[in-house]
């Protein structure tokens, strides 16, 4: 097991997470996952969309420490088959699951924004959806665990296994290395469901009016958006700034 330095002070200066971002590159995601919570827990969480990244992530942290607070953003436009993915999986293992969602409800955003707002301003409504919900759940937190992969995305290229955003707060992002493949194989291994759509196309899901199954030869993450300029939902650029007040 690899040894890295643990924190009894609230947070470590940038310098040392660099480089200790640079050590832990070669590290298996559960040693990552081990430092996170000996170093931040209780103020460490998972956020997980049900896609199979989170999942495996869930997993391994419920044979680590079962009682790190998973987060899913309920934006009310998920597809039947996640939720449907996430009762089986909540059933199945009992995670900490912590649902957030928005302050208004859809008829709320509709009266006020009118009908449809992800066709209009997909931003806006992401902000709404799920930005301001996770700001709100994170508030307080000091390590962020995610799913991302560098090979998602070239907006992913350069993601580093330990972020340090303005405010403090701690990214760790245990999967940059991953492949798809690899995250296939893990849930594979450890006889995990898959989500019910991934067999129809959609290697990356999303809210329903905003995803659709990939085509043969593009990129896992096309069917997001599709057609727009959009390409991430917010979650990670909004916080990367300054704290704004919601
Ligand atoms: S992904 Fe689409 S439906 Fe979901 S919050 Fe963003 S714009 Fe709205």
């Amino acid at each position: 097991m690899l040894r890295f330095p643990r924190m009894s002070q609230p947070q470590l200066a940038i310098p040392d997470l660099d480089a200790l971002s640079l050590q832990l590159e070669d590290a298996p995601p559960q040693e990552i996952l081990r430092w996170t919570v000996a170093t931040y827990a209780p103020d460490a969480v998972l956020t997980c969309s049900f896609q199979h990244e989170g999942v495996a992530l869930g997993h391994m942290l419920q044979a680590i420490a079962p009682r790190t607070p998973i987060v899913f953003i309920n934006t009310g436009y998920h597809f039947p088959e996640t939720l449907a993915y996430r009762d089986l999986l909540l059933s199945t293992y009992g995670w900490n699951l912590v649902e957030v969602g928005p302050e208004l409800s859809q008829a709320d955003v509709e009266a006020r924004h009118g009908a449809e707002l992800y066709r209009r301003d997909p931003d806006l409504c992401c902000e709404i959806n799920k930005v301001a919900p996770l700001r709100r759940a994170i508030a307080g937190v000091r390590a962020w665990i995610n799913g991302r992969r560098r090979d998602q995305a070239s907006t992913r290229r350069g993601l580093p296994i330990l972020e340090t955003l303005p405010s403090g707060l701690v990214k760790v992002n245990p999967l940059a290395r991953w492949s798809s493949k690899d995250t296939y194989y893990y849930l594979k291994q450890h006889g995990l469901p898959f989500h019910p759509l991934f067999e129809r196309g959609y290697t990356s899901i999303g809210c329903a009016p905003c995803t659709r199954p990939v085509l043969a030869g593009e990129d896992e993450r096309a069917g997001r958006w599709a057609g727009r300029d959009k390409v991430e939902c917010g979650i990670h650029g909004a916080l990367d700034a300054e704290p704004t007040a919601d």
